[in-house]
């Protein structure tokens, strides 16, 4: 093989797998099948399961990546009712009596992931001005997430 070639080869196959990866078989946690996987250097078992897990359609897989998200779409619709930025990802002008701020929206997200695994059901948080924020899981299994303040503005999912 010309030499300039095997060089194109060779930078070909590193632009593919660039050092420090490589690919492995990883078994979803939920029901064992394998998964090509590209892999850093020094992933734990627990991670590997978490790339498989992404990668399978099992229904298992399927049930706990549905979970997951709607854990993050919880955790957006927090932002939008009570975050600096508007839905559209408009910045709200501050100070705004709209926003509650970043410890209040942090404490809120840290409430969605014990609703979403199930260590809790409802939280409330009143900012002692008249506006509540109530994140909780409904009877369907979605989590509501509301602003009141005379109006209640709810976002589900
Ligand atoms: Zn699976």
């Amino acid at each position: 093989m010309p030499k300039r070639l095997n060089e194109e080869i060779q930078n070909e196959e590193k632009r593919e797998m660039p050092e420090g990866l490589e690919t492995q078989i990883a078994e979803c946690r939920y029901c064992g099948q394998g998964h090509h996987v590209v892999t850093l250097d020094g992933w734990g078992e627990e991670k590997l399961q978490d790339e498989a897990v992404k990668m399978c359609r099992c229904e298992a897989a399927m049930i706990a990546k549905n979970h997951e998200k709607q854990i993050y779409r919880a955790k957006e619709n927090v932002r939008v009712l009570f975050g600096e930025y508007d839905e559209h990802g408009e910045e709200l002008p501050t100070p705004s009596p709209w926003v509650m701020g970043e410890n209040i929206i942090a404490a809120l997200g840290i409430a969605i992931d014990e609703i979403g695994g199930g260590n809790i059901t409802k939280i409330t948080i009143d900012n002692g001005e008249g506006i509540k924020a109530v994140v909780q899981m409904t009877a369907k299994g979605t989590i509501k997430v509301e602003r009141k303040e005379g109006y209640i503005f709810t976002r589900m999912g």
